[in-house]
């Protein structure tokens, strides 16, 4: 067989979606890929369905409809309290996952480093990997999830080009404090490089809890590449709709990358989402106060089961200790992996095994989330239920 890549043979495919694919086969209720099970908004429906007569229906600009990039704009403005360009300071791409891939492509050379937190959304490694970048891990200590910085400041000494800072953090729910980014930020302006943010979760962080955004503190607008997507904010994963925000030279960068990796974003698709966009500021809190209900009812849930976890501040996900299952003799010697493919077939519920997240090693948690109706919830605490049953 003609040779493949030596790119292709250092990682392997995602994970958390490959859990989907396994979950889907054996029919099981998927907690492990995030992604709602309820639809969008009815108003942004109503929109395709007349896009779906009227257009667009050809390209757009490539680098996102004036209209999206406008009412983008404006939402940045907001959060990062400044005037944000549309023609210039913002990239409409083919969800989060492209823009952190052109984000990584537009700052490192091969060679170069980059700063990753660990735990980490698994795409960071695989964006460093295919841009021949090469990651430094920043462990995030559990419970708390905090890290020291002075390992970053040891990352930019070492010439790391960026860190990438997942903010609310997939997987493990941590909301980064006023301070920590304020901390993060000073040494990304002392030592000349990028703040990489991930924030497709902003909307989903609880109280107490309060998302800052990098690019809005002082003297970080220049230093920071905000990406983010409108999956999570909407409901529409499947539109694959993301954007990236920066200054000019960056996105000037990361237009010409978008260009020839993709083209564009859908066009109807764009249009369709300035529906979304153009939703009071209550569409947030309604969001929010949905999301904080179901964080409660799972979390409660697991309570009552007596099943340990680490209490997520952001985000849809949550990380359980699995210990006390690989403690009994049916699992000795099982990986992660090996157990979540278990309960799949056996209890009829997908999950992230921690590992895929974690540049130590890890072996005793796995990620849910709980983008789900309740009866769905319900059904999937039923069936770790069955897990505990193991302990009796
Ligand atoms: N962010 C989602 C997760 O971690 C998945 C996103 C994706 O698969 N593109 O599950």
């Amino acid at each position: 067989m003609p040779k493949l890549s030596d790119r292709v043979q250092t990682f392997t495919d995602s994970v958390i979606r490959r859990m989907t694919r396994i979950s889907d086969e054996y029919g099981a209720i998927n907690l492990s890929q995030g992604f709602p099970d309820f639809d969008p908004p009815k108003p942004i429906l109503d929109a395709l369905a007349k896009v779906a007569y009227e257009g667009p229906h050809q390209y757009s600009v490539t680098y996102g409809a004036e209209n999206l990039r406008e009412a983008l704009a404006r939402k940045a403005s907001k959060a990062m309290k400044r005037e944000i360009d549309p023609e210039t300071q913002v990239v409409v791409t083919c969800g989060g996952t492209e823009a952190m891939m052109g984000v990584v492509m537009s700052i490192c050379n091969p060679g170069d480093k980059i700063m990753v937190f660990s735990p980490f959304y698994e795409n960071y490694s695989a964006d460093a990997i295919l841009s021949g970048a090469e990651p430094i891990f920043i462990p995030l200590v559990p419970p708390t999830f905090e890290f020291d910085i002075n390992l970053i400041e040891e990352g930019f000494k070492q010439g790391a080009r960026a860190i990438i800072v997942c903010n609310p953090s997939n997987p493990c729910g941590k909301v980064f404090s006023e301070e920590e980014l304020l901390a993060i930020g000073k040494l990304a302006i002392k030592y000349d490089a990028f703040v990489v943010t991930d924030e497709v979760y902003e909307h989903m962080v609880y109280a107490p809890n309060k998302h800052t955004y990098m690019a809005s503190l002082p003297g970080m607008f220049e230093h920071t590449i905000t990406c983010n997507s409108l999956s999570k904010t909407f409901s529409i994963t499947g539109w694959r709709l993301g954007y990236v925000v920066g200054t000019e030279e960056v996105i000037e960068a990361c237009k010409k990358v978008h260009d020839f990796l993709t083209v564009g974003a859908a066009s109807p698709l764009q249009e369709a989402a300035v529906t979304g966009l153009n939703f009071p500021d209550s569409y947030y809190d309604e969001l929010l106060e949905l999301y904080t209900e179901k964080r409660k009812y799972f979390l409660d849930g697991l309570d009552k089961l007596g099943i340990k976890y680490y209490e997520p501040q952001g985000t849809y996900f949550v990380m359980l200790d699995i210990q006390e299952f690989l403690d009994l003799p049916q699992f000795k010697g099982y990986s992660d992996l090996e157990f979540c493919e278990w309960m799949i077939r056996n209890i009829g519920l997908a999950a992230v095994p921690g590992s895929s997240f974690f540049r130590e090693e890890v072996n005793n948690l796995i990620r849910l989330h709980f983008a789900r109706e309740k009866s769905t919830l319900d059904e999937a605490l039923a069936r770790l239920a069955k897990l505990k049953e193991l302990l009796k």
